[in-house]
């Protein structure tokens, strides 16, 4: 299927409930024509964009620089969404998960992990994935749709409520670094979530800045060089092969965009020197693309290309078809990518106590559901 048939067959659906329509999503632009359809001048809708993602207004009556009027106006057809929290968690290692759900009942999970010096949200760009990679448990779940830039943008901003992080302006935040590496292959909803990069980069808003945003991808080629050129947000590879006969396997979309035409575009990402690197994530699978011989593979591949490697220990699920490397196979592969002169953090499993990293996002509801249905054929 082509990306535009893909993103007509899964759009989100509209953005209004009871007729108010969202306010959240809307470009400047969009922002602009719906305040002037309602009558209103132009330095209104600056106004309430900065209510918005400045200060994480979610009621018109907080906004005291408005006229009563245009509050109460504005209130009766329009609001300022947050996705609905319908579960919580917290990992003994200080990770937070929330599972969110929409007005039309479909569900995606956003993660919050702390480290030292920064903290990561982590977002969904669909409920589900279409790419069934083999060791992603997201892969397991059918792709019900793509999110709206609203929802996409609704993560951090409930994320931010949660960790009291309004106004934009104050130091100390906790949330420092977005990556959308959550459920679902954002280049494969690229409308909404350029639209939603765009709104969380802007300067008069929410303000993070591009280089404290990363875009992971399983490889949609020809999306990869617009991403490059229209958000210039860092970019991740989800590699995990250096054949392509093993990497057909692992990331089923490898055989409609495969290594060659992957590490080209790769080459050619704007922006990419030695200060401003991609990251190649590896997963680390137990005798499957583990061997010393990978990772001289591994680093011959990359030679040419301004590449970090992070190494992620396979994350278990139920089911999973596959064992994590062993501790000292990890420890080999990351010294040969290291004598070769590459940088190769391994990536250190966070939230795995409640599923929570990387390749265990699912939403609750669908297991649940699959839950019940094993409950309901084991009672048969
Ligand atoms: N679709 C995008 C975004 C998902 S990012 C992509 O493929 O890049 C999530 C990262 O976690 C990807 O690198 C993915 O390959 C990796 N991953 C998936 N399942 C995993 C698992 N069980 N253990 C460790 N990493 C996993």
């Amino acid at each position: 299927m082509s990306r535009t048939a893909h993103a007509a067959q899964f759009a989100p659906p509209p953005d209004a409930v009871d007729g108010r329509r969202n306010l959240v999503g809307l470009s400047r632009e969009g922002l602009a024509a719906e305040i002037a359809a309602l009558g209103e001048p132009a330095f209104r809708a600056r106004q309430l964009w900065s209510w918005i993602y400045h200060r994480g207004a979610t009621d018109f009556a907080q906004m005291t620089s408005l006229a009563k009027t245009l509050r109460a106006k504005l209130a009766e057809s329009h609001e300022i969404r947050r996705p609905e929290i319908a579960r919580t968690q917290a990992s003994t290692d200080g990770t937070r998960k929330w599972l969110l759900r929409f007005p039309d009942g479909q569900e995606v999970e956003s993660v919050f992990i702390p480290e030292e010096d920064r903290g990561t949200l982590c977002v969904s760009s669909q409920v589900g994935c279409t790419l069934t990679c083999r060791f992603c448990h997201t892969g397991t779940q059918r792709l019900v749709r793509n999110l709206s830039a609203a929802e996409i943008l609704g993560q951090l901003m409930l994320a931010r409520d949660a960790l009291g992080e309004w106004p934009s302006s104050s130091r100390g935040r906790l949330i420092t670094n977005l990556v959308m590496m959550g459920m679902g292959e954002p280049l494969y909803n690229y409308e909404n979530v350029a639209q939603a990069l765009k709104i969380l980069m802007d300067g008069e808003g929410i303000g993070i800045s591009k280089r404290r945003i990363t875009l992971s991808t399983a490889g949609v080629v020809p999306a990869m060089r617009r991403c490059g050129e229209e958000l210039g947000v860092n970019l991740a590879v989800s590699l995990h092969a250096v054949t392509d006969e093993l990497r057909d396997q692992l990331v089923p979309l490898n055989r409609k965009y495969p290594l060659a035409e992957l590490l080209a575009v790769c080459r050619g990402y704007p922006g990419t020197h030695n200060a401003r690197r991609i990251t190649f994530e590896y997963v680390m699978l137990r005798d499957v693309n583990d061997s010393p011989a990978d990772a001289r593979a591994l680093a011959r591949l990359l030679r040419d290309i301004p590449a970090k490697i992070n190494l992620i220990p396979f994350n278990p699920w139920p089911g999973a078809p596959y064992e994590c490397s062993t501790k000292a196979a990890i420890a080999r592969f990351a010294d040969i990518l290291h004598d070769a002169g590459l940088t190769a953090p391994v990536r250190t499993p966070r939230g795995q106590d409640i599923m929570a990293a990387c390749g265990q996002l699912k939403s609750a509801s669908e297991r649940l559901r699959k839950t019940e249905r094993d409950t309901r054929a084991a009672e048969a």
